[in-house]
């Protein structure tokens, strides 16, 4: 295995991590150390290239920096990617080299799941370094972060609804979800029991059917997702999905999901605004996950109480900055941008 330093001006540290004899190659990116450790996840995806694997673990790592921060947590933003198809290219040996990469940092960046990985590769990597959150067994472990990820995603379509239209009641309201993974379908769990309509789609047919049979939701095309009449969109697969194209399309007035960098630009966050559409910022909005990782490396006995109180301030900060946007009449996006920056130099200077 090499890790071997890549320049970056708006990373601390970025490492590429090569093991030519299980075919590995990937990234390891800690945009920041400022709050605390980096964390975040490691996702593992066929990427086309090395160059599209290295933006999206920058992308991916400097929002983790916010979303901590959103987060109340004292951990600083991290990331890792692994190039390959999860289902094809993974193997224990390829997952314990990229742990010895990871332990080469010596504690200045934690990892957990992201895209296609689970507990039990967690546990693998766990064979090589402690730096390692999001295991199925051990006193401090949290397992999959998901179900905490869609009570967070939850939490903030109440908290966004109530601000947009006077009452966070989801009854009767129609909600569409993009992705019915771990998170979308989690989600829609908790909207199906507070008693919203969904309207589902997701490129992987089975899950579908399962939230068609379950929900008794509506099934459509993914292509037609955003044109959909609803009150609620909520984002649950991939990013950028927030762009010039689709934005024009929209027939909703809340936007609140759980994927990472919804917005392809911050122009985006701008012309949501503009249209009159409340976006709740994805890393302020899904950030229950990594405070369920967090209990975990911080290793909090109650993590039952942690998570909740920790749910809760989160869900204020949510309030605090749809309440700002609203007054200052910017995107909430800019305003949760400035608002952890503010946080980030408050908590240096103490
Ligand atoms: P997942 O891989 O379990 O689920 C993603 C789902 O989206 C899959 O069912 C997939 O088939 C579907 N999908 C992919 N492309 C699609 C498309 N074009 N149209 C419709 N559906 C599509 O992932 P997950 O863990 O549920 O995470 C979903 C998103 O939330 C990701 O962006 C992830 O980074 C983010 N996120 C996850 C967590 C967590 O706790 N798992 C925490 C924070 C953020």
């Amino acid at each position: 295995m090499t890790i071997t330093p890549v320049a970056s001006t708006t990373h601390e540290e970025i490492y590429r991590v090569a093991d030519t004899a299980t075919g590995l190659i990937g990234y390891i990116a800690l945009h920041s150390t400022q709050l605390g450790p980096a964390a975040g996840g490691l996702r593992m995806r066929p990427y086309s290239n090395e160059e599209e694997a290295l933006v999206d673990v920058k992308r991916l790592s400097e929002g983790m920096t916010y979303k901590n921060a959103a987060a109340g947590l004292a951990l600083g933003g991290g990331k890792a990617v692994i190039i390959g198809d999860p289902g094809v290219d993974k193997s224990p040996a390829l997952l314990r080299a990229f742990a010895r990469a990871i332990h080469s940092l010596e504690g200045r960046y934690y990892t957990a799941e992201d895209m296609g990985m689970s507990p039990v590769d967690m546990a693998i990597l766990a064979e090589e370094t402690p730096y390692v959150a999001g295991l199925a067994d051990g006193e401090f472990a949290s397992g999959d972060p998901s179900p905490v990820t869609a009570r967070g995603i939850f939490n903030a379509i109440r908290t966004s609804q109530a601000h947009q239209s006077g009452s966070g009641d989801l009854t009767g309201l129609t909600i569409a979800v993009q992705g019915l993974g771990h998170v979308g379908y989690y989600l829609c769990g908790y909207l199906h029991a507070a008693g919203a309509r969904l309207i589902v789609t997701d490129v992987n047919h089975a899950q579908i059917d399962k939230a068609v049979a379950e929900f008794g939701a509506t099934a459509i095309a993914p292509e037609a997702i955003y044109g959909v009449q609803a009150d609620i969109f909520a984002p649950c697969a991939i990013g950028g999905i927030l762009n010039a194209q689709t934005i024009p399309q929209l027939q909703v007035s809340v936007i609140c999901g759980g994927a990472n960098n919804q917005l392809a630009t911050p122009a985006d966050g701008q012309a949501l605004h503009d249209a009159g559409i409340l976006y709740a910022p994805d890393f302020v909005a899904n950030g229950g996950g990594i405070i369920n990782v967090a209990s975990e490396i911080e290793q909090i006995s109650n993590r039952a109480d942690y998570v909740a109180d920790k749910l809760s301030a989160l869900d204020l900060t949510l309030a605090t900055i749809l309440n700002q946007a609203k007054v200052e009449d910017q995107s909430p996006d800019a305003v949760a941008i400035t608002t952890v920056l503010a946080k980030m130099a408050q908590q240096s200077a103490a």
